[in-house]
């Protein structure tokens, strides 16, 4: 059944705060961090000074990893007595790789009325600033620890170009391994610091920058996009071009998923997939 909320007042805001330049917090995101009844933050001490310098002053309640699950509870409490609560995170924007899904999950249940101020966001102002070739591409959030998990992740997306947080002492290992897993030429973007003062974004095959960052710092937020396997080889290049040049021509993605794979010797699904992620 349709559950629509049109009619109701909004009683949960997940607000997005910046990424690193304080300056980044939108007006709107002050206004209803002032007139909300609380404010759940995911670690009081770091989301203190922030509203503090926008004269900010609502109550701000914890809310992380460890006591989402009481904490919901305890915040549907207040949303009964008809109060309303804005919930944001350390930084950028809830529920993105940071806590708030159980909280807007449960609220949602509910039939609470939630709704978004967005903002900042470390993914969306990568994606903003960087080389690309296709509109389409995976998010997957903080890449798993463990090398084999790493690989069946990077083999299940390899057709998508895959963005993904990391941290910096983790980086260079990560790189080893898609260098491993994907060929030293697999291509990559890596932006550190995000509208800080020492942002920089370095894009170039797996080996150049792995070599890059042996003689640089490699220090800070990192925000990383693997390119799609599809373009790290001769031969696959040549199919997307030959895909292009077909679908210009009007050909159904079957025809051409049966002509190239016939021509290039290569499964038709794959293929076929790829002609229906591409535009005309
Ligand atoms: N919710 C946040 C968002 O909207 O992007 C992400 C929170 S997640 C816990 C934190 C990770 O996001 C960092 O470890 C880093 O990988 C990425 N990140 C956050 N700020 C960044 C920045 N200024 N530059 C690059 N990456 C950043």
């Amino acid at each position: 059944m349709i559950n629509s909320n049109k009619e109701k007042d909004v009683q949960l805001y997940v607000v997005a705060t910046p990424i690193g330049n304080r300056a980044d917090m939108s007006f709107r995101a002050v206004e209803i961090l002032k007139s909300v009844d609380l404010i759940a933050c995911e670690d009081c001490r770091t989301s203190s000074p922030l509203l503090e310098s926008y004269g900010i002053s609502t109550k701000l309640v914890s809310y992380h990893k460890f006591n989402e699950k009481q904490r919901t509870s305890e915040f549907l409490n207040v949303i009964k007595e008809g109060k309303k609560i804005a919930l944001i995170s350390d930084a950028g924007t809830p529920c993105i790789s940071d806590p708030g899904r159980i909280l807007v999950q449960e609220l949602l249940d509910c039939g609470v009325k939630v709704s978004a101020v967005p903002g900042a966001c470390a993914v969306s102002t990568f994606l903003s600033m960087i080389p690309r070739e296709r509109e389409e591409f995976s998010f997957v959030g903080f890449l798993p620890r463990v090398k084999s998990q790493q690989q069946k992740l990077f083999e299940k997306y390899k057709n998508f170009d895959t963005v993904f947080y990391e941290s910096a002492n983790r980086l260079a290992e990560t790189l080893e391994n898609i260098a491993e897993f994907r060929g030293k030429d697999a291509g990559i973007t890596v932006g550190r610091e995000l509208t800080k003062r020492y942002e920089e974004i370095c894009f170039g095959s797996v080996e150049e920058i792995i070599e890059y960052f042996k003689n640089n710092t490699l220090r800070g937020e990192i925000v990383c996009i693997l390119y799609a396997a599809i373009a790290n080889n001769d031969n696959d290049s040549n199919i997307v071009e030959q895909i292009k040049k077909l679908k210009n021509l009007n050909y159904s993605d079957k025809d051409i998923s049966a002509i190239l794979s016939a021509l290039f010797d290569v499964n038709k699904n794959k293929i076929y997939k790829l002609s229906l992620n591409m535009k005309q």
